[in-house]
């Protein structure tokens, strides 16, 4: 075998890594030794040729390289995938996730970067986000048929990251059993919290469902009351959780029809009492608005959006339509109400969201407490050294009066 290419980082540039950060940015390499491919994987080494990692390489991203193995000992092959594999299902099945939806591997923290799985029933629905992943596709097709014993596996591989990556986005049944079944996809069925959902897993955001709000999601379950906002909708999660605990009025509001339509039929799966429901079709920012022209007042609130920030140039800008939504919301909720408010952005660090949320309080006059911080459920890890894995954060808060 030829000798692996070699990226060379500027002087300094190799902190970073060696705090096991799992990304080299465009601006740190000094020199590529080589030619290697998208995907090809690299010898990672500092200005003076100290090893540091294996990486994937990505010529057109800014993110040119994502680590797969610190271990210069460690070869990338589909033993190492496998193990990366079996590792992450076993971390999950200490976890009580009260759901048969369940995201089985999370990217850079089960040490598979850009690799996305999540099963619903008896389907896996993977995204191969980046230039790494792509290149170790069959592997990582073959590898997760293995460890989970599942052959329905569709790809969802058309996130913003994929052409980032300079990929061409990719969906689709990728097994034969998915190719037959195929038709099936736009509408799988999970339990989540006892409440059921169906989840187009073809045409759906992301993978389908957003699996990472499931414990948010039970938490309204045990506070929704009176009249419910629930804003940013999408299939009705946060709505039918609401409903199920008898709230007497919930407004479900997203600006996609589509999302909309599944969001009643889903109700209807769970026998609420779809009287108290009202589906509107809207601009959350145009809505809030309105109902504030109109003196509505709400008992529970629920903000959460879709990503403002998609990188770290549009943080200013993201964070003033955060804080825009959230001073609305605040003033719209009669006293002792409360705001479940969230940021799915990587790019706004807890802190950062923390801040805009207590600016939006001060500007709105509203004085509330903290009640609670709220994140991605259990099945979602986080690594330490890599806090752009932290991409949900939430608060829950509570008007005081
Ligand atoms: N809370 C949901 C997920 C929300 S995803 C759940 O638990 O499943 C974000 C949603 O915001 C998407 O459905 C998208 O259609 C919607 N959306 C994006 N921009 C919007 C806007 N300006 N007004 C209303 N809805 C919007």
């Amino acid at each position: 075998m030829s000798k692996p290419s070699e990226i060379w980082l500027k002087p300094g540039k190799d902190r970073s890594l060696l705090r096991r950060h799992p990304w080299v940015f465009s601006g740190a390499i000094g020199q590529v030794r080589g030619k290697p491919g998208l995907g090809e994987v690299v010898a990672v080494r500092s200005d003076v040729g100290v090893f540091l990692a294996w990486a994937a390489f990505a010529p057109a991203s800014q993110i040119r390289a994502r680590v797969w193995s610190f271990d210069e000992d460690t070869k990338v092959d589909a033993a190492l995938i496998g193990r990366r594999i079996h590792e992450a299902i076993n971390r999950r099945e200490t976890v009580a996730l009260r759901s048969t939806a369940i995201r089985l591997i999370h990217g850079e923290a089960d040490g598979l970067p850009g690799v996305i799985c999540d099963r619903y029933g008896d389907w896996l629905v993977v995204q191969f986000n980046s230039a790494g992943a792509h290149a170790m596709r069959d592997l990582l097709l073959a590898e997760l048929v293995d460890h989970t014993g599942c052959d329905l596996v569709y790809e969802r591989s058309d996130s913003d990251s994929v052409s980032l990556e300079g990929l061409e986005p990719r969906t689709g049944p990728l097994t034969e059993k998915a190719r037959q079944l195929a038709t099936q996809a736009a509408s799988v069925a999970i339990i989540e919290n006892q409440i059921h959902y169906s989840v187009d897993i073809a045409a759906g955001h992301k993978t389908g469902f957003y699996v990472d709000q499931r414990d948010n999601r039970h938490l309204l379950g045990k506070l929704a009351r009176g009249r419910v906002l629930n804003c940013f909708s999408y299939t009705g999660g946060f709505s039918l959780a609401s409903l199920k605990a008898g709230a007497s009025e919930v407004i479900s509001v997203d600006s996609s029809e589509p999302a909309l339509h599944l969001a009643q039929r889903n109700a209807a799966l769970n026998g609420v009492d779809l009287a108290c429901a009202k589906w509107e079709a809207a601009d959350v920012f145009k809505y809030l608005r309105q109902c504030r022209a109109e003196d509505q007042r709400f008992d529970v609130i629920v903000l959460d959006p879709p990503k403002f920030a998609p990188n770290s140039a549009s943080v200013e800008r993201a964070c003033r339509a955060y804080k825009d939504i959230n001073l609305l919301a605040m003033q719209l909720l009669k006293p002792g109400g409360d705001l479940l408010t969230f940021s799915c952005s990587g790019a706004i660090s807890v802190d950062l969201f923390r801040k805009v949320i207590a600016g939006a309080a001060a500007d709105a006059d509203v004085p509330l407490h903290v009640m609670g911080t709220l994140g991605a459920g259990e099945d979602h890890p986080v690594l330490l050294q890599f806090p752009e894995g932290e991409y949900l954060k939430g608060l829950h808060l509570r008007r005081l009066r």
